[in-house]
């Protein structure tokens, strides 16, 4: 083709900047932002350190370029390249014999990645008849589709917007490193006008350092915070009271269950002063319109996930700060077809789905769960994407693996992800993936779960496939572009992948679309668009509009998408299913003489992305060491020095990591999470030096400590000691990542 520039996105995470492409004699030679674009600002893109690590992404010689077959045993590392046609033959007869001799139930996926669309995964698997995926969705942005839907009818979008937003709180959220890019610069603005900003951290994150007010409660305990600003707010009649007669359910039974949490209680449970639990509750009530942004810092303390989310939209329900512009607004359902209707989740036999595992253990993140809150959300015509709201629960789907109950799972499909670095008990999740007859491993680079699988599979990823965001099916908004080239060498768009094994699984009726952009095209039909079409602007996204519940009709009155149709203090679905209907404060273990510290860990730290991204030169920073972050008295305390070597171990394991004295709470650990170690053997039982300094070799998945509601393990909040690390030798090294053995006869 001729030389030429072309329209592209950046897939690196999931902005998905617009980006023009140089393309020369089919080669991408060099990328430049759009700035005709989302998200329209060269200098949010050019700022990125991802965007200049693209071409290296590409063109990087360990990418994973053909399909392989296991060629030694299982986790040497050792692989015979073969066709796709053979790759998807064999796999899928061994799965349709695994299916025959153990039911559908015996294969588990694991989802995730920047290079993954999810709802053709969801499609197969519903097709093929498991209920059994699982993912990290649980700690990540989960509590929050859930609890504002029992809440409010529908998840929540939230607005920082310098004009209209009066208080903006960041609970558990730290975009200075998790996010730097869009939303950062959001946060920057809004700072700029001198209103407060409120940051809830145990850390002095940078985010933190911008803020007016930075609080630093105990691990695990922003429930109670919670609760004691609803207090406070309720005490001194700081919330409109018309609107809450009007729309809010409850309020006199959350005015009771709040009573106790006095700043004085609330202040001897959080650590904080009784001026601090006071002041933001009075800085948040003030405000016109106030912002709570929230993100994994509260997704996993365990059994107070659900709580905090709860006591948190009871703040917003509580001061109108809903559907009001600068505050938070209801997204829509889609206009375009949304993932509902593309995970054929009804095709999943009801008996299956009775399968789930955890389905017995955890209230509403099952099946069931989904159905109660369906028959509300639908009231308004509106359903959420299932496969978000009924994902297995990680540990017993590593455990069914390995003992065989309640049933044996024999077979998984890795898509996009490692489980053995980012999910809950690192060593389990090894032996459970280690005991299967058949992992197969969809991945860009090799990793610790490609070294142990049968066969790996090489995927398309930035630049070279179409991208299309859609908020997970939550929002109206749709945004993306199309590929600057075709795939590389042998890989493949993960679409392909899941049509093909479809197909051979006997699945023909239900993969219409030959390939992922016809797939596209009949996507965007409801809004007049094809893949081509909207690829001009790359953009859908109407305004948001607010006070819409003023407007929907239920029975013929306007409201939320709820039991009583107005927003739910008192949560009557929660009330249903045995669970506390008010938000509550859980006690949970501390520190005890054994681990007198406690545990936190799961922030994102740019420019990884969790596991992802560690094989870039591009993106290494000289002297970057997973560390082990405390306080300068916590530090003094131990004897421990700043940069030294140290074991950090809690009752779930150990694992090493470089000291760093920073501020912020006293006897609290925060230790980095995603770290492996590719220039470090690959082959088992290293896998990458997964075990070196990873910090899901410290955590645990298991019920006693998880959220009974939805399921969400404790990563914040563990207890945990802190000592000096025995001097270490060298580290082997092997550079051969892939080492592939000649193709065989038969090939
Ligand atoms: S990594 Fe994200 S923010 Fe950075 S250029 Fe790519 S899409 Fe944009």
């Amino acid at each position: 083709m001729p030389n030429r520039t072309t329209k592209t996105n950046c897939r690196l995470c999931s902005y998905l900047c617009g980006l023009e492409a140089q393309i020369e004699d089919d080669k991408i030679v060099s990328l430049q932002p759009d700035p005709s674009r989302y998200p329209y600002d060269v200098g949010i893109v050019k700022g990125c350190p991802r965007f200049h690590s693209n071409l290296e992404f590409l063109n990087h010689p360990q990418r994973i370029n053909h399909p392989l077959k296991r060629a030694g045993e299982r986790g040497e590392n050792r692989w015979q390249q073969i066709s796709w046609e053979q790759a998807l033959n064999e796999i899928s007869e061994k799965l349709l014999h695994l299916r025959e001799n153990f039911g559908a139930e015996t294969l588990a996926t694991s989802i995730g990645g920047p290079h993954t669309t999810f709802w053709p995964l969801h499609r197969f698997m519903n097709l093929f008849g498991s209920p059994n995926n699982v993912g990290i969705g649980q700690i990540c942005w989960n509590p929050s589709i859930w609890v504002n839907s029992l809440t409010f009818g529908w998840p929540l979008e939230n607005e920082i917007d310098p004009e209209t937003t009066g208080c903006a709180i960041l609970w558990g959220v730290n975009p200075a490193e998790s996010d730097n890019s869009l939303f950062w610069r959001q946060v920057l603005a809004y700072n700029l006008t001198g209103k407060p900003l409120i940051v809830i951290d145990p850390r002095e994150t940078r985010t933190a350092r911008l803020a007016t007010h930075w609080l630093a409660p105990n691990p695990g305990t922003d429930a109670a915070l919670a609760l004691g600003m609803l207090h406070v707010i309720i005490a001194e009649e700081l919330y409109p009271q018309q609107f809450v007669e009007q729309w809010c359910h409850g309020f006199e039974q959350l005015k009771q269950q709040v009573a106790d949490y006095t700043p004085q209680h609330v202040a001897q449970i959080t650590g904080l002063t009784t001026q601090q639990i006071i002041q933001t509750a009075q800085l948040y009530a003030h405000a016109n319109s106030a912002s709570i942004f929230h993100g994994r810092g509260i997704d996993q303390i365990g059994a107070n996930s659900v709580q905090v989310h709860r006591a948190i939209a009871c703040l917003k329900g509580l001061t109108a700060n809903i559907d009001r512009p600068g505050a938070s607004y209801l997204s829509e359902m889609p206009e375009y077809i949304p993932e509902i209707d593309l995970e054929l989740t009804d095709r999943l036999p009801a008996e299956q789905r009775q399968k789930q595992l955890g389905r017995d253990k955890i209230k509403l993140q099952t099946f069931e769960g989904y159905e109660r809150l369906t028959r509300y959300t639908l009231q308004h015509g509106k359903q959420l994407p299932a496969r978000y709201l009924t994902s297995a629960q990680p540990n017993l789907v590593w455990r069914a693996m390995l003992e065989s109950q309640p049933y044996p799972i024999r077979a998984m499909i890795v898509s996009g992800s490692n489980p053995l670095i980012c999910q809950a008990d690192s060593e389990l999740i090894a032996k459970a993936l280690q005991s299967l007859d058949l992992l197969v491993a969809l991945e860009l680079f090799p990793n610790s779960v490609t070294a142990l699988a049968d066969y790996v599979l090489p995927m398309a990823g930035s630049l070279e496939r179409p991208v299309l965001q859609t908020n997970a099916g939550v929002a109206n908004i749709a945004y993306g572009g199309p590929q600057a080239i075709e795939p590389l060498h042998e890989r493949r768009c993960d679409y392909d992948f899941w049509r093909e094994l479809g197909l051979l699984c006997g699945q023909d009726e239900f993969w219409p679309w030959e390939d992922f952009t016809t797939s596209l095209d009949n996507i965007l039909n409801p809004l007049g668009l094809t893949w081509e079409s909207f690829c001009e602007t790359g953009i859908y996204a109407p305004a948001p509009e607010y006070r819409k519940y003023e407007s929907y009709e239920k029975n013929g009155q306007p409201g939320f998408a709820t039991p009583s149709g107005k927003i739910e203090l008192y949560c009557e679905v929660l009330n249903e299913v045995g669970s506390s209907p008010l938000p509550v404060h859980q006690s949970q273990p501390g520190a005890s003489a054994e681990f007198p510290l406690l545990l936190i860990t799961g922030g994102r730290k740019q420019p990884h992305w969790a596991s992802s991204f560690r094989w870039l030169k591009t993106l290494k920073k000289p002297g970057t060491v997973p560390q082990a972050e405390v306080s300068k008295a916590t530090a003094e305390s131990l004897g421990l020095e700043h940069g030294q070597q140290v074991v950090v171990e809690t009752p779930h394991g150990k694992t090493s990591f470089t000291l760093s004295i920073v501020i912020m709470k006293d006897n609290v650990v925060n230790v980095d999470y995603g770290w492996w170690f590719p220039e470090q053997s690959l082959a088992a039982p290293e896998l990458g030096g997964a075990f070196t300094s990873n910090a899901n070799m410290l955590t645990t998945a298991s019920f006693e400590t998880s959220d009974p509601i939805l399921g969400q393990w404790i990563y914040n909040r563990i207890p945990c000691c802190i000592y000096p690390a025995q001097p270490v030798g060298q580290t082997t090294t092997d550079t051969n990542h892939l080492q592939q053995v000649p193709a065989s006869k038969e090939n």
